[in-house]
């Protein structure tokens, strides 16, 4: 394989209903608004409000080397509420913006796989 892989542009896709309007991540087959199966694809903007948050101290496997992290709790401007890493939980606060990034979410040692997804870091 090339090592010039083609850089991969990531985006929070989830889906739009046509029927209502409503925004749903991640995607789904039912709108959870009005029941319609009758979806788009939606590229969100990655932009949203920290409602909560909890720093986790006891990690699951996978994540041991990243103790102590910041789970949030984040309204997306299109309306749905998602949890996530805070990469910058030193800035974290109830009510500050954030915006969707793409780090590595965890190695499994075992299979040498490296996975990908997306994380929010806290604007200032
Ligand atoms: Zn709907």
């Amino acid at each position: 394989m090339s090592w010039r892989l083609a850089k991969h542009r990531y985006a929070m896709v989830g889906v739009k209903c046509r029927k209502c309007g409503a925004a749903h991540f991640p995607p789904r087959m039912v709108c959870m608004d009005c029941g319609s199966q009758d979806m788009d694809k939606f590229q969100f903007s990655g932009n949203g409000e920290i409602l909560s948050y909890t720093v986790i101290h006891t990690a699951p496997e996978g994540f041991e080397k990243q103790t102590p992290y910041a789970i949030a709790l984040v309204k997306l401007e299109e309306g749905p509420v998602v949890s996530g890493h805070v990469i910058n939980k030193e800035s974290i606060e109830i009510g500050k913006q954030v915006s969707m990034v793409f780090r590595k979410l965890y190695e499994d040692g075992k299979a040498g796989v490296i996975n990908y997804g997306f994380k929010f870091e806290v604007v200032e």
